[in-house]
């Protein structure tokens, strides 16, 4: 391909609002270009790496035996309606209707559309198990798209879904689905860490995010340095930093020994700090308690569309929402607002106590039952207790490991120091069971002619945020460096000046390279060497071949390959090149 007759416009600025190396990069190599927020055009060249990595992800899928399908991207209503998740995926979901009043529904994921496709088919367990997979357009509608197609609005997922008889088969799908991932990454030069995730609104057992490390990440990262524990804060344990937990009966007993509760005056004192610096104690002998709001919380505990409740957690730790939305079935766990919070409470905020609350279930942290002697709100304004027990004082209904684990905490594994990193997320993959499958209805029938509902698992890898990671992986101060599997180009041939002796040569030699199934840029634009060499380390092309004039008139003729992010050029004979240069790509 001759740079004259492609679309790369290359650019010197840089938008404002390009903050990370990959937009940066990806937009003034002429990659991609911005309709709007969220909204990314491909250009040629993007076009190009996009399908590099596009190629191994159906080859890794191929390679697992998934079969590849094209559903729709706009999905009936209906089914979402089905399963559940119109209710549940709130704004990021696009809907519309169409012209006669139907709902319908721009894919933000398709676990409804899939389902119902195999629903309608599946009759024997002879079918099982089934993997589908698609690579195509996804939406949803992000409230802040950021860092280029990195999170943008509409972009490209590779999702897979499986169907088993039984629970051998759906774990089978899963780690090799996960070696699939791995192996996905690896050729794309990502250095990937696999982590235990959170089901969140998708449901299921269990899942793991295949994450990149990165400062722009919007993912905490909990890591042991000891045993390679390795988890999403979201999902994240750690080991318990008091003795296991008391029972109810032994808290008593513990709490009879202690003092009596006492209502002390603490105007003006309302967060953990200020009651550390007044009580001149530590925040774990605080019990903090917030007033939380479930939404569609399913449980024993709590159920209905609008739930309040009260937490209490050690005032030295924080509530994991995530956690909390988990141990109460939820979709979401929200703090109520102050007035709520007053309602409820009879206090303002920061007042907040279990002692004495009543109308509203508490539910308690683990580290809470190892408060015996606490200091607590008092449901009054400027009022605390002191001396509060768990076990005599207050009785949670439910206790649940809710805490945010942070660096410095114990792995619940080995006892090791756990640290944090950032990451970004590229893949995830869940166990899922029977939670689409049963609501929406797919059976089959099993050896015996009963009818069994099948257990499902969805595999999700985004294709722009992987692109854009691997450039985040390979570049320097100058542009990209492409891994060799991932470049748009695997050659840039580089005419001195496109005219005479030289343009003849590259020609020549364009030719006898792509005659070695290489595929080669040619850069014959009208412009001075310089320009072209800056070009050149912008796009990061791995092999760059400068033909000029000196080398021509050598004997015999000679041309310089300098390989991206290396210092030293070669010379190769022109007429070995072509041999040359796709020994390297084997
Ligand atoms: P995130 O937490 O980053 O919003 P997610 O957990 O909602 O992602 P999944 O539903 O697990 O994403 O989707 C599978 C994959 O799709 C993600 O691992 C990611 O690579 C990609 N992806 C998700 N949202 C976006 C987006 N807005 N832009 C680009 N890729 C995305
Ligand atoms: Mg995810």
């Amino acid at each position: 391909m001759y740079f004259t007759q492609t679309f790369i416009p290359t650019l010197r600025e840089v938008p404002a609002d390009a903050v990370t190396a990959s937009h940066r990069l990806m937009f003034r190599g002429g990659m991609i270009r911005k309709l709007a927020n969220g909204l990314f055009a491909y250009l040629p060249l993007g076009l190009r790496a996009f399908r590099k990595v596009e190629r191994i992800v159906r080859e890794e899928m191929d390679a697992i035996g998934a079969l590849e399908i094209k559903p729709t991207v706009v999905v009936p209503g209906e089914l979402w309606k089905e399963s559940g998740r119109w209710e549940t995926m709130g704004e990021a979901m696009l809907r519309t209707k169409n012209r006669t009043g139907s709902d319908f529904v721009v894919s933000p994921t398709a676990e409804e559309a899939v389902t119902a496709l195999v629903r309608d088919e599946l009759a024997s367990y002879r079918q099982l198990p089934l993997t589908l997979y698609q690579i195509n357009t996804k939406y949803r509608d992000e409230i802040r798209p950021r860092y280029g197609v990195m999170r943008a609005r509409e972009f490209v997922m590779k999702d897979a879904y499986s169907f088993h008889a039984d629970e051998a088969g759906l774990d089978a799908a899963y780690t090799a689905m996960g070696q699939a991932y791995r192996r996905i990454f690896k050729r794309c030069g990502l250095s990937v860490l696999a982590v235990n995730a959170d089901s969140g609104a998708m449901g299921g057992s269990s899942s793991e995010e295949f994450m990149v490390e990165s400062d722009i990440g919007d993912n905490t990262l909990i890591l042991c340095e000891s045993c390679g524990y390795a988890a999403n804060v979201e999902k994240a344990v750690c080991g318990d930093d008091f003795d296991p937990p008391p029972s109810l009966a032994e808290a008593e007993a513990r709490a009879a020994s202690a003092p009596a509760l006492e209502k002390v005056p603490t105007p003006g004192v309302k967060s953990v700090e200020d009651l550390c610096a007044f009580f001149k104690t530590d925040g774990a002998k605080c019990v903090k308690t917030l007033i939380y709001k479930g939404i569609n919380a399913e449980s024993g505990i709590l159920s209905g569309r609008e739930v309040f409740f009260a937490v209490a957690i050690r005032g030295d730790t924080a509530v994991n929402e995530a956690k909390l939305a988990a141990a109460i079935g939820a979709s979401e766990a929200v703090l109520a607002d102050e007035a709520d919070v007053a309602r409820i409470t009879g206090a303002p905020v920061g007042f907040a106590g279990p002692v004495g609350l009543t109308g509203i279930p508490l539910i308690a942290d683990r580290a809470v039952t190892a408060v015996h002697d606490g200091i607590t709100g008092a449901l009054a304004a400027d009022f605390h207790y002191v001396h509060a027990a768990y076990g005599r004082d207050f009785v949670p209904c439910l206790i649940a490991d809710l805490r945010t684990v942070k660096a410095g905490d114990r792995c619940a594994r080995c006892g090791g120091a756990l640290y944090e990193k950032k990451g970004n997320e590229l893949g995830h993959i869940f166990k899922l069971g029977d939670k689409y499958t049963r609501s929406m209805k797919a059976r089959y029938l099993d050896e015996r002619g009963q009818s069994q509902i099948p257990l499902m698992g969805t595999y999700g890898i985004g294709l722009d945020r992987t692109l854009a990671s691997i450039i985040e992986e390979h570049h320097d101060d100058d542009g990209i460096i492409w891994p060799l599997e991932t470049a748009p180009y695997q050659i840039l041939l580089i005419p001195v000046s496109y005219t005479g002796a030289v343009k003849e040569a590259a020609d020549t030699l364009a030719s006898a390279l792509e005659r070695e199934g290489l595929e080669v840029l040619v850069d014959d634009r009208e412009e001075r060497p310089g320009v072209k060499f800056k070009d050149a380390d912008l796009l990061g092309i791995p092999y760059r071949v400068v033909v000029g004039d000196r080398a021509l008139r050598l004997d015999p003729p000679q041309v310089e390959v300098k390989r991206r992010g290396e210092k030293e050029c070669l010379m190769v004979e022109i007429n070995q090149a072509p041999r040359f240069l796709s020994n390297l790509f084997t």
